[in-house]
């Protein structure tokens, strides 16, 4: 089983204001991840980023933070504002991998997750495995969830990679991003940064300037500190820049392709 992560930057267009869709990168990728099941069957999993769909109105609503009862009908419709957001994003990307010819099925998070001040502590994944066992591919993206403490929190999809990676023991874990991997500071704001072709502690990091302007789940750094924790569990996982025409296709197959090793190991 492999676990494909898409992330939200390059799906969506994270620094608009408006909820834009990449229509051009989503078709590209649907078809690389189609390629390649051509090319031999497997198991996967697909999850996805909320990107500018749903970092808006999860910010606008401060989704997260502690809030007092009589603030509940407000906290209750920005809950819902975000779960559609993220729910149409979604569903224009299923549409488009449908249009490919895969068989995706949309288990959102918000349906049946629940979360203990925002880590993910309930979620049965047993209809994962039932729709795998015949033959679809499960999508499950970054969404908002009922939260044991808080009453309701976001759940990015970096946590979710996590969740499913240590419940469903894959073979391999892929973060396809907007960057090559991991470096030692963010290299779209600072030339000089030095890329890791394998990633094992935060200490690595020069600077924790991680998050993108309107990313309320963690950025890069939210991430790492995800995979980190599936590298004590021994599961490895790659990052990779799925902007590049056909690396999603390569390491899908196997095919080396520039990125960072997230383990423990040397
Ligand atoms: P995604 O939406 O694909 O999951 P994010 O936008 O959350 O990805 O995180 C990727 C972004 O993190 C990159 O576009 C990059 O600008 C930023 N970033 C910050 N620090 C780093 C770093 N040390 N190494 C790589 N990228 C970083």
């Amino acid at each position: 089983m492999i676990i494909l992560k898409i992330g939200g930057s390059i799906l969506t267009n994270k620094d608009s204001k408006e909820s834009e869709v990449d229509t051009e990168s989503l078709k590209r990728i649907a078809s690389e991840i189609k390629s390649s099941l051509d090319n031999s069957s497997k198991e996967l999993i697909i999850v996805h980023g909320a990107g500018s769909f749903g970092h808006p109105p999860a910010k606008k609503y401060k989704i997260g933070e502690a809030f007092d009862e009589s603030e509940y009908p407000q906290k209750r419709i920005g809950f819902c504002e975000t779960q559609n957001a993220v729910k149409e994003l979604n569903m224009h990307i299923c549409k488009a991998f449908i249009e490919q010819g895969l068989p995706v099925i949309a288990i959102p998070a918000s349906s049946f997750m629940t979360a203990t001040n925002k880590r993910i502590t309930e979620g049965n994944l047993d209809s994962f495995k039932r729709y795998l066992n015949k033959g679809f591919i499960p999508v499950i993206y970054g969404d908002v969830v009922l939260d044991k403490e808080l009453e309701i929190c976001v759940i990015s999809g970096d946590q979710l990679i996590q969740y499913l990676a240590v419940n469903l023991n894959p073979d391999r874990v892929i973060l396809g991003t907007d960057v090559d991997g991991v470096y030692n500071k963010n290299p779209k704001t600072h030339d000089d940064a030095i890329f890791f072709d394998k990633f094992s502690s935060l200490d690595d990091l020069d600077t924790f300037e991680g998050t993108t302007n309107v990313d309320v789940t963690g950025g890069m750094v939210g991430k790492i500190k995800e995979l980190l924790y599936l590298a004590d569990l021994g599961i490895e996982s790659k990052i990779i820049n799925a902007e590049v025409e056909n690396n999603v296709f390569k390491v899908l197959e196997n095919e080396k392709v520039k990125g960072t090793v997230i383990s423990r190991g040397n």
